[in-house]
């Protein structure tokens, strides 16, 4: 893939660099897409990429989506991701990962990994045998590892926050759909169930149902119906793009506010949700949790309770996202993106 095919691509904004390795085992690209806050933090992610293309598709989105994130969630950080081309269940070898190790030291600092889809934590280490520029490791009870728990907390203040805008009352009898009950998911079932809220769930993989069936009481419906369920809150935890032109019409929810990177298939989606009365808690905005606690461990901070606080931000955040919407009749996907762009680029609002 040469640089015109980079940069013409849809997906390509003004991202900063653009890496695509392809030797041996290893066939990953980085995509740092803003520096301007800090040096770029996003997860890796392995995936079986149909093609390369695709894998390009998506770190150009994902890398951005990590520059918007960070600038709202108010943490000194860039954007960035990396993703690897390859089965992680199949193609997954120590060699790999320290030629991916290998990778991110030649950007020199400027991108910073952590563990995502298809990676671990212990993946993370093994490619921190061969760069610094490593986070979410740290060795703690607590802090190291995986960011799902807190990564639900913050999806559950964005609830909180978005039911309270929306229906002047806290969770309790607020009838909430998850869509995918996996790492963060079964968390953000847990935090719903204890604040009283009625809870209905999907998923693909019955043993994920099996786990959280056994913790919690809740309804299950089949994958094809949560979408449509009779619900106030739909939380999409599963995989991007579920609110789409097919899946649009038949949502009942009077909220969307759920953990899934990139929920709208499109931009436009946002304003169909607008003038559909449906309130929309912005992704990046709402599934925060996760790079917060990324940009803690950095900074060897290790109050658990200023990392909640900071975390429970979140619902402050969209609550003044709520206000701009109505207020302009803008949907709240696009209220989101300039606040964000006023702190990362604030040249790029004067343009
Ligand atoms: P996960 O893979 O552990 O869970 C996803 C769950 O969704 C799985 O149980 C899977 O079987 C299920 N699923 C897939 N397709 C489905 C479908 N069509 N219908 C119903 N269920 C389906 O992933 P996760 O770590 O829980 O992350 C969930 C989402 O949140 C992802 O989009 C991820 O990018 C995003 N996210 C996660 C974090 C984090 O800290 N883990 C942080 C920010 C964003």
């Amino acid at each position: 893939m040469n640089r015109f095919e980079i940069e013409s691509h849809r997906e390509f904004d003004h991202h900063e660099v653009v890496e695509v390795r392809n030797s041996g085992d290893l066939h990953a690209i980085i995509a740092v897409h803003n520096t301007n806050l800090g040096p770029a933090v996003g997860g890796c992610r392995m995936y079986p990429y149909s093609s390369e293309a695709d894998a390009l598709t998506d770190v150009l989105r994902l890398s951005r989506g990590m520059t918007y994130k960070s600038a709202l969630a108010g943490i000194p950080l860039g954007g960035g991701k990396a993703v690897i081309i390859g089965d992680p269940r199949a193609d997954k070898s120590e060699a790999l990962l320290h030629a991916m190790g290998d990778f991110i030291e030649t950007l020199g600092g400027r991108y910073i990994t952590a563990e995502d889809s298809g990676t671990g934590v212990n993946d993370i280490k093994v490619i921190g045998e061969r760069t610094a520029f490593v986070s979410g490791i740290a060795d703690n009870e607590r802090f190291g590892g995986d960011p799902s728990p807190i990564t639900a907390l913050g999806v559950f203040e964005g609830i909180a926050a978005s039911v309270l805008y929306r229906c002047k009352s806290d969770l309790a009898g607020i009838r909430v759909g998850v869509q995918g009950v996996g790492n963060v998911g079964y968390h953000l079932v847990g935090l719903l169930r204890a604040a009283g809220a009625i809870v209905t769930v999907a998923d693909v993989n019955q043993g994920n149902l099996d786990r959280v069936t056994a913790d919690h009481a809740v309804d299950v419906v089949s994958p094809d119906a949560i979408l449509s369920a009779e619900v106030d809150v739909l939380a999409p935890c599963a995989m991007g793009g579920a609110i789409n032109p097919e899946t649009i019409r038949s949502i009942r929810a009077g909220i969307i506010a759920g953990a899934a990177n990139n929920q709208l298939s499109a931009r436009e989606i946002g304003a169909d949700l607008l003038d559909m009365g449906i309130l929309y808690a912005p992704d990046y905005v709402i599934n925060a949790g996760g790079i917060i606690d990324v940009y803690y461990q950095r900074i060897g901070e290790r109050d658990e309770a200023l990392v909640k606080r900071h975390v429970a931000e979140i619902g402050t955040t969209l609550d003044r996202i709520f206000r701009i919407s109505d207020m302009e009749r803008r949907p709240t996907s696009d209220v989101a993106d300039q606040m964000a762009e006023a702190i990362f680029s604030p040249e790029l609002q004067a343009a």
